[in-house]
């Protein structure tokens, strides 16, 4: 816009260009600059204006609970077995050639679970392994099955969020010990359908996971005890 301004007092008023908002005239800026050499710049007529240099996005901005690596762990503390070796490792061998298709997390029976990020649930508790329970959360584009859950003890709702309290360790009824743990089973979300399949080895669908790598990322951030 064309905007008349007043310019110092006994001086012409000075026409100044300015992008919507007002501005001070050249005059007035020059009147209010500490002494010293005015360096001068052509302005070809228009009052320049100062624009602070864009700030350009994150493409991932810090916290995202979709990004797999901001996730945190399951426990608000660590087990005392690690789930990278023996019978709780992923691909450790199960009976009738069968793949172990999670990583199990000992604690015992009633120990509280932490919801590994926000998100949303997408299989409602059901039956699962030696009369444990699991379900079924989808966060961000990955689904995670937290299985051999206590039955009755979701307590997650329809959304969860991080390092929220979701359900208990379950207790597998009729497996030797120990059988107190978290399976944590982890897929891209890239296919659809059922998580369990009669796909060999690991009788589970296309987009598993091995959870492994991540749950060692994640072991570095522990949720708040409950
Ligand atoms: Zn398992």
């Amino acid at each position: 816009m064309l905007s008349k301004k007043p310019g110092q007092p006994g001086s012409n008023p000075v026409w100044v260009w300015t992008l919507g908002a007002p501005v001070e005239s050249a005059t007035n800026l020059r009147a209010s600059a500490p002494p010293g050499p005015i360096r001068s710049v052509p302005t070809f007529g228009v009052t320049p204006i100062c624009f602070a240099p864009p700030k350009l996005p994150n493409a991932r901005p810090k916290g995202d609970p979709f990004d797999i690596h901001t996730w945190s762990f399951p426990f608000s503390v660590l087990p005392e077995d690690d789930w990278k070796t023996g019978a709780r490792r992923f691909g450790a061998d199960r009976s009738g050639g069968r793949k172990h298709a999670g990583c199990d997390l000992y604690f015992p029976e009633g120990t509280a679970i932490h919801a590994l990020a926000d998100g949303v649930l997408i299989q409602e508790p059901y039956s699962f392994y030696a009369k444990t329970h699991a379900v079924e959360v989808r966060h961000g584009n990955h689904v995670v099955r937290y299985g051999e859950i206590k039955p009755g003890s979701y307590v997650g709702g329809q959304k969860v969020k991080q390092g929220q309290v979701i359900a208990k360790v379950g207790h597998l009824v009729g497996i030797k010990v120990p059988s107190d743990m978290l399976h944590l089973e982890l897929y891209e979300g890239t296919a659809t359908g059922a998580l369990t399949t009669s796909t060999a080895p690991y009788k589970r669908r296309s987009d598993l996971l091995d959870p492994t790598k991540y749950l060692n990322e994640w072991s570095k951030r522990l949720p708040t005890p409950w």
